[in-house]
Order: C-alpha cells, then sequence, then structure tokens
C-alpha cells in the first residue's frame, strides 16, 4: 500500500486554479479545496502547475537510440542511416543495449512518459541480444512506464529469411506485437503478406514503417489497408512516418486518409526524424518533408506524434521528450490557433493511447493516480512553450518532483 499525499495549488484544464488533489491507495481519491483535505498526510506546493494525463510515445526506438559515438554520420541520409545502424548493431551487447535504454527510459519519464511503443530489431546481426535488453527493461522500469514490445524486421525479409525463425522465437516468448519495414524489402508487398502472416499465427497486432520518402508514386498503403481489411485486422494495425502524404495531391491525400480511417489503422508521425532525413539538403527551400498530422488527422485517421529516434544516425537529435516534439511540429507545420495546438496535444496523449492499445484514463476523482504536471496555463499553452514537467505521479507515487523554482532578483 502507498502513502497517501496531497498536492496543493494545482491547476485544471478547465481553467479552474488552486485546487487540491488528495492521493490515497493508488487513486485520486478528491480534488477540491485545500481546507477540505485531510491535515495528517505530506502536502506539496505544486506553484499552479497544470494537471495532465501522462504522455504516450508510440514509436520509439530504445534499442538504437544513443550511438552516435560508433556512428559517425557523414550523408545524413536514410541510406546511410540503415547501413551504419546495421554495421553498429552486430557489436550491441545485451548489457549495452540496457544501458543505453535505460538511459533513455529516464529522459522520457522525467519528461512525463508514461507508456511506451518500443520498437526492438531481431535478426541475424542483432540476434536476440536486443530484445532480451528490451524485456529486462520492460519490468524493471513496470513501476514508471508502461513499455509495449514490438519485434520489429527492420532490413527486409524475403532476401534476408534466416530473420524469421528469430522473429518467431521473440514473438513467442514476450514480444507483444509485430513491426514490418516494407521499404528495405527487395519485395514490399511479399513483405506485407508475411508480417500479417505472423500477426495471425501469433494473434498480435502490427506496425509497418512506411512510405518514408517524398514521392508520391510506389505507395505501399493500399496493400496494407487491403491486407488489413482482408485479415480482419481493423484497429489493429498503426503505420509510422507515412511521408509520402506530403507528396500526395489534396484529392489522394483525402482518400487515402479516409481508407485508413475506414480500416482503423493509425498513423504515427515522426517530426524529427521526417524532417532531418527527407528532401535534398542542398536545396534552398529544404522542404519540411513530414506528414501534415493536422490535415490527415482532420479526415478521420487517428494520428499520433512520437519520438522515434533518439540521438542515432536516422536522428542525431533527441530528449524523448514529447511536449518538445508537439511543439516542433507544431512550428514546422505552421499552426497557429488554440484549437490546432489542443489537437497536437490530443497526439501525444490520449490519440497515441487508443493507437496503441493501452489503458489511459483521464485523471479525475476514482481514476489511477497516473499523471503529470506541467508548467503552463493550458494544454494549447502547454505546446506553445514545449512546457516543462514539474511533477510525477505514477502508481500512487510521487515519482518526480521540480516545481518552478524561485528566482532570485536584485544586487
Ligand atoms: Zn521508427
Amino acid at each position: 500500500m502507498t502513502a497517501s499525499f496531497v498536492l496543493d495549488d494545482v491547476s485544471l484544464p478547465d481553467g479552474t486554479s488552486g485546487q487540491s488533489i488528495l492521493i490515497e491507495n493508488t487513486v485520486i481519491a478528491a480534488i477540491g479545496m485545500a481546507s477540505d483535505m485531510p491535515a495528517d498526510v505530506p502536502r506539496h506546493h505544486a506553484q499552479g502547475a497544470l494537471l495532465s494525463p501522462g504522455f504516450t510515445d508510440a514509436h520509439i526506438h530504445l534499442d538504437k537510440a544513443m550511438i552516435l559515438g560508433s556512428c559517425p554520420i557523414c550523408e545524413g541520409t536514410l541510406a546511410e542511416a540503415v547501413r551504419l545502424t546495421a554495421a553498429a548493431k552486430r557489436a550491441f551487447t545485451e548489457d549495452d543495449v540496457y544501458a543505453r535504454g535505460a538511459a533513455v527510459l529516464e529522459m522520457a519519464v522525467r519528461a512525463g512518459t508514461q507508456r511506451m511503443r518500443s520498437f526492438v530489431e531481431v535478426d541475424p546481426r542483432a540476434g536476440l541480444r536486443s530484445f532480451k535488453a528490451l524485456k529486462r527493461l520492460k519490468t524493471d522500469w513496470a513501476d514508471l512506464v508502461e513499455l509495449q514490445l514490438c519485434v520489429f524486421i527492420q532490413e527486409g525479409l524475403t532476401q534476408d529469411m534466416d530473420t524469421l525463425p528469430l522473429v518467431e522465437e521473440a514473438l513467442a516468448s514476450g514480444g507483444d506485437l509485430i513491426g514490418g519495414c516494407p521499404y528495405t524489402d527487395a519485395d514490399p508487398v511479399a513483405h506485407v503478406g508475411l508480417v500479417f502472416d505472423l500477426a495471425e499465427t501469433y494473434g498480435v497486432d502490427v506496425d509497418f514503417h512506411a512510405d518514408f520518402d517524398l514521392d508520391p508514386e510506389g505507395s505501399i498503403l493500399p496493400e496494407i489497408i487491403a491486407q488489413t481489411v482482408k485479415r480482419g485486422w481493423q484497429g489493429r494495425v498503426v503505420i509510422g512516418h507515412a511521408t509520402k502524404f506530403a507528396g500526395f495531391t489534396p484529392e489522394r491525400r483525402a482518400d487515402l486518409a479516409q481508407q485508413m480511417a475506414e480500416a482503423g489503422i493509425g498513423l504515427v508521425v515522426l517530426p524529427a526524424t521526417d524532417s532531418f532525413l527527407n528532401g535534398d539538403k542542398g536545396h534552398p527551400l529544404r522542404p519540411r518533408g513530414l506528414a501534415p498530422a493536422l490535415d490527415i488527422a482532420g479526415h478521420g485517421t487517428s494520428v499520433a506524434l512520437a519520438t522515434n529516434n533518439v540521438q542515432n544516425p536516422f536522428t542525431p537529435f533527441g530528449d524523448a521528450s514529447l511536449l518538445r516534439m508537439g511543439n516542433y511540429y507544431a512550428n514546422i507545420d505552421q499552426l497557429a490557433s488554440d484549437a490546432d495546438m489542443q489537437t497536437v496535444f490530443g497526439m501525444i496523449t490520449d490519440s497515441p493511447a487508443r493507437m496503441i492499445r493501452l489503458d489511459a484514463p483521464a485523471p479525475a476523482v476514482g481514476a489511477p493516480a497516473d499523471f503529470v504536471l506541467i508548467d503552463a496555463p493550458s494544454y494549447a499553452g502547454a505546446i506553445r512553450s514545449a512546457a516543462r514537467v514539474t511533477g510525477v505521479v505514477r502508481g500512487g507515487v510521487l515519482r518526480l518532483w521540480e516545481p518552478r523554482a524561485p528566482l532570485i532578483r536584485g544586487q
């Protein structure tokens, strides 16, 4: 049983300020006036911070994060990133993957993330070393973050069928779902079919990296949509990147977005990676190169924003902060209104949690005491300022407490 405590001077998303929250036995027991709270429990002053659900990162690669030291980037292209990382992962050890993954998990938890889907590459280069490390991380960090493991075929399957038994072993020993990457396969259509075969055999959800360039031709989305419907996998398929959406005509964009919505396929936009790897780096206009998430969501498609890579050849930046990612996306998609900022906030909270099928109840009386406090006047304001997380509560325990420190003025 966890101890009870009260957080005073919390602001609520409806604009109410000066509220106190009583946490008792892993649930939010009461929200109200400070004078109505029990006097005999520890109290913490939240400095007016805003109550928010914890964030859900629907797409991250813990296994290949933080490897720039062994991967000097020259070109900054997708082909180079795949090549450098494929070479580096031969040298990964289970302990090395564990240590780098733990470093990213700590960053993510401090930034308010409470649920996460991590891809983990399983193939003859990585063996099952990365997978074993992430299984340990899933257990060891369960007090702070709910971690879902997506067994990921990054480097193609039909030309590298030795990958298949390793993937099956991972799915049979704790992998939560299967991830495919048709654009690195010699036969992208066959790749999609094989991944769905595995999904059916093991009864798991599917997550594809797909359409990762700006050429409007050659989309694999129609094949993924068709297989999703044919296999009855509606609501169980997610696509990451899909940056070809940026190159489609408005009519084709609307058509495919609506087909994805009807098939219950979610889209995860990965702003840091997509804007780093796409487009001609030598062109003065530097196209932003990411799928227009807000526009696609307007067609009824479920859309999330996620971290993807942290400081590796795919993305030589990163701190696993979803508020920063929301802010970065809103900036480069040139959004302006409060309503749009509010939608972006949903892309790091409710939308990804639904998409990867993890429970994330809004913080309210009777709900689990899993939430964060942020230094912002509203959810829209939190996106505009990439606000700081000042408190993390999970499992009824105050896990992080960093309220705004006083500023010393004068001489
Ligand atoms: Zn990815």
